[in-house]
């Protein structure tokens, strides 16, 4: 079998995979903002690390997946200015901002079980590891890499730079960085303009805030996925991730604090995902384009035809690869639609093939074959394709043509199904109703049936049994004329 190769956004090119100590792997991966929804382009990161979880656990690899939930430090402006958006959020809907954050992590986890994504085996909050982020940042200026002004601490970039490389991840030298950045004003409390907040000073109206040796304030946002991944991954670990538009700035940063505080490089393999967009534009909460997985689900949104099941849309995601740019549109949503439903009856028609003695191709040429798209990157478009072709094979077995599949074979590709597609794709059979009401009526019909079939044999005990069963449950069943009738009380 060929090695596990990743693309590896710090070294710029595809690399073996070779965990520090396998066969445990540390992951970690940057997670939502809770201060509102998760749109779909969120859900995409998020589903590309579920696959690439999903493919150690079945390569043998013991992970430790960290994803943390982002619940303060987060500030309008992109330069440590500006309103807290959990606290502006709060004021908007008059309630407290853990009320905010209780609300939308609850949404956030109740999507993503929809799209059926592993739970991460930690996930911590900022707001819990306060502490750690308060000696991170003690020792980050104990090392001679930040300074305090006025109850904000900054991180010195100029300084880190005399050593170290702080455009590594984004792959910008320092005047470029500096030439894109806003001049100092008079105002600034920074000494240099890359310099960025570790601990921010809280304003008399900011709710949330903890003591810190600076005064009360509250963690700057990077410095949180510094704190968390060192003391539950350690001081180095084999994988971070997160979308691409964190390169720049999040991830650079997390890279500087971590090699201020320790001397050494936090992370071993960067991988990042790219980008949802809508025709063209990145989808984003401030661009307005951010369809919510619920409207898509039930087709409630002006761009969209109608609604799709969570498993199309995680299956037409997984159709591209994570590194390239998805874009959203009705027709492609149709075309994996069909697609799922092709594959979903192969695996159906799997249970009832009659084997031969013997089989007329080669399974592992397909079995080797899937293994290569995903030790390349987590290829799932290449994987996907093959899973394709087995379809076209598993069909021709069913025709009873010239295509035969012996006994031990047919075991190995209904295993090599149920590997791929449910246990590293994550798909699952969706159930054909499109939403609850049509699932109600056919159930309904289902049990006025049964009603007919005991009324018939004259067994009025099981008829009357029936309609109190449903009375409980506030359903009443009238006979009329035109037949027997349902309606909700
Ligand atoms: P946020 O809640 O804004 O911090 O974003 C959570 C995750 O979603 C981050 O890893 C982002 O990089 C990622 N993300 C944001 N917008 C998109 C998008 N349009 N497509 C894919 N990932 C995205
Ligand atoms: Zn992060």
């Amino acid at each position: 079998m060929e090695p596990l190769i990743i693309y590896n956004t710090l070294t710029r090119q595809k690399e073996k995979f070779n965990p520090i100590n396998p066969p445990f792997v540390g992951m970690y991966v940057c997670g939502p903002t809770v201060y509102s929804d998760v749109h779909l382009g969120n859900c995409r990161t998020f589903i590309s690390f579920d696959l690439i979880y999903r493919y150690l656990l079945h390569a043998g690899y013991k992970v430790r997946y960290v994803r943390n939930i982002t619940d303060a430090g987060h500030l309008e402006g992109d330069r440590d200015e500006g309103e807290d958006k959990f606290a502006k959020k709060a004021k908007l809907e008059q309630v407290e901002p853990m009320e905010i954050v209780q609300k939308y992590t609850v949404g956030f986890h109740e999507v993503l079980s929809l799209f059926n994504a592993l739970p991460p085996s930690i996930e911590p909050t900022a707001t819990g590891h306060i502490s750690e982020q308060i000696e991170m940042t003690k020792k980050i200026i104990d090392q001679g890499y930040a300074y305090e002004t006025n109850g904000t601490v900054y991180f010195d970039v100029e300084k880190y730079c005399k050593k170290n490389n702080y455009g590594v991840l984004s792959n910008r030298n320092l005047d470029d960085l500096l030439n894109n950045t806003r001049e100092l004003g008079g105002q600034d409390e920074k000494r240099g303009r890359l310099d960025f907040a570790l601990w921010i000073k809280a304003k008399p109206e900011h709710i949330m805030r903890w003591p810190s040796p600076w005064g009360w304030g509250f963690p700057g946002w990077h410095i949180e996925c510094s704190a968390m991944s060192m003391k539950y991954l350690g001081e180095t670990f084999d994988i971070h991730g997160g979308g691409m538009d964190l390169i720049a700035t999040h991830h650079t940063n997390e890279v500087a604090q971590s090699v201020a505080c320790n001397h050494k490089e936090p992370v071993k393999y960067w991988m990042h995902t790219n980008m949802l967009t809508v025709n063209g534009v990145r989808m984003s909460k401030s661009a307005g384009n951010g369809f919510l997985p619920g409207e898509l689900f039930t087709g409630d949104h002006p761009l969209l035809e109608r609604g799709y099941p969570p498993m199309v849309v995680r299956f037409f995601m997984l159709q591209t690869h994570y590194r390239s740019t998805l874009d959203f549109s009705n027709e492609a949503l149709q075309a994996s639609e069909k697609g799922f439903e092709r594959l979903m009856n192969a695996v159906k028609l799997l249970d009832n093939l009659k084997p031969s003695e013997h089989s007329s191709f080669n399974l592992s040429d397909i079995k080797t074959k899937c293994y290569q798209a995903m030790n390349d990157d987590f290829n799932s478009p290449v994987l996907i394709a093959h899973l394709f072709d087995g379809v076209r094979l598993i069909n021709s077995i069913n025709d009873g043509g010239t295509v035969t599949i012996s006994s031990a074979d047919l075991g190995e590709l209904k295993k090599l199904y149920h590997d791929f597609l449910f246990g590293v794709l994550g798909l699952k059979q969706e159930s054909s109703f499109q939403n609850n009401d049509e699932l109600a009526t056919n159930l309904m019909n289902a049990v006025l049936a049964i009603r007919k079939e005991v009324r018939a044999k004259k067994d009025f005990t099981t008829s009357d049994l029936i309609r109190d069963e449903l009375k409980k449950i506030n359903i009443i069943i009238k006979d009329t004329k035109d037949g027997v009738v349902w309606e909700k009380e």
